[in-house]
């Protein structure tokens, strides 16, 4: 799957979010991109990894190459909050903390990550 199709099902997602999808079709569609984001993640980490390595073993600061992927992985990781807030991972999800940006069920009053208090 191509990172724009990825990307594509997680707009579509957070555009439905709040509403009735459940459809399995749907399910299936968000778990193989949920799969996608890990694998790219998981890529991303080992990046960072190598970069750190190369830092800490020849002395060459790599803070800036370092920063970007840390900013992408951050947005896979956001990215992929969404999609699993989709597929139960709260059951009754739907919102998204305007503060910290984390998926949260769709009943809080305030945001279990950073307390913050949430417009319905
Ligand atoms: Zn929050």
């Amino acid at each position: 799957m191509d990172i724009n199709e990825v990307k594509k099902i997680v707009t579509d997602t957070a555009a439905s979010a709040g509403k009735k999808v459940g459809e399995v079709a749907n399910k299936t569609k968000i778990k193989f991109a949920l799969a996608n984001l890990q694998s790219d993640l998981d890529e991303l980490y080992e990046k960072l990894g190598k970069l750190h390595y190369d830092a800490i073993s020849t002395g060459v600061n790599n803070g800036t190459k370092e920063s970007a992927v840390i900013t992408k992985i951050d947005s896979i990781k956001s990215d992929m909050e969404v999609l699993k807030a989709e597929v139960g991972v709260f059951p009754k999800a739907g919102k998204v903390c305007s503060e910290c940006g984390k998926s949260i069920p769709k009943s809080s009053a305030f945001c279990p990550y950073c307390g913050k208090e949430i417009d319905s």
